[in-house]
């Protein structure tokens, strides 16, 4: 691979004694799509909140296109490049969709950039548009999630953090949020670290991933490896 965009590299992060993330290291092109698999409890989601410095890591490092973001401040990675959108999405329901979208804006000081940034959300996510005035509570689960990424982008990041996107979603409305990452990257470039633990459908879109189990990394390849690889699929990824 040319050199990563984002680089994690050996990190461990622990709850006091338990090392829930244990010397894991990755590396995601730019414009790749990239699956982090695993159980219930396998550590995804204590590795992404590390990565967006949600958690600091007791040791390794996370580079973004050679910066060192291991003790930035979470609110700064948006400065850099990096959006997080955590598990259930994060909405604030009694807004409307078109105030969470402009809370995804709001640090930007220039205001033409945040209305263009707008604009181009709705341009993405029609839905959206048809819904702008309604409040987020009135949205289905999918359009929820939609109007989540749809906030992360307003910051208009180079890399993704998506957090178990289908957790509570109909299988169809699943496979929808998928196309519709392929789509955006496919449209806009975007880097993607997708936290699944519905490993079926995160292999469905993404070009190469990872299976954690406790902590650590048992298997990494691209997503048609994975796939082929029964007896890993059996061990770790139940199904
Ligand atoms: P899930 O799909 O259920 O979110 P996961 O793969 O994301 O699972 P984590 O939530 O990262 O896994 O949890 C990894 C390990 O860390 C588990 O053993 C979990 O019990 C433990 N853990 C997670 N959060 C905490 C916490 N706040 N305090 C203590 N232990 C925690």
């Amino acid at each position: 691979m040319s050199k990563p965009l984002l680089r994690v590299e050996d990190l461990v992060t622990s709850y006091g004694a338990v090392r829930a993330v244990d010397s894991v290291t990755v590396d995601v092109a730019e414009g790749e799509i990239h699956a982090i698999l695993g159980a219930n409890g396998a550590g995804k989601t204590t590795l992404l909140r590390t990565i967006s410095g949600l958690l600091s890591a007791d040791s390794g490092r996370v580079w973004l296109d050679g910066k060192d973001l291991t003790r930035t401040p979470a609110e700064q990675h948006v400065h850099h490049g990096l959006a997080h959108v955590p598990e259930g999405g994060g909405v604030i329901v009694e807004l409307t969709v078109e105030e969470n979208l402009r809370l995804g804006g709001l640090w930007k000081r220039d205001r033409a950039e945040r209305s263009a940034a707008l604009t181009e959300m709705f341009d993405l996510f029609p839905p959206l548009w048809e819904r702008r005035s309604r409040p987020a509570s009135t949205l289905s689960g999918g359009e929820r999630q939609m109007l989540a990424i749809g906030r992360a982008l307003m910051a208009r990041p180079r890399v993704l953090l998506l957090d178990e996107p289908s957790l509570g979603l109909a299988p169809l409305v699943t496979q929808r949020i998928m196309r519709l990452l392929r789509d955006l990257r496919e449209r806009t470039g975007l880097t993607v670290v997708l936290v699944e633990q519905n490993a079926q459908s995160a292999l469905s879109v993404a070009d190469r991933g990872l299976v954690l189990w406790l902590g650590r990394v048992v298997a990494r390849d691209t997503s048609e490896q994975l796939l082929a690889d029964d007896q890993m699929r059996h061990a770790y990824l139940g199904f």
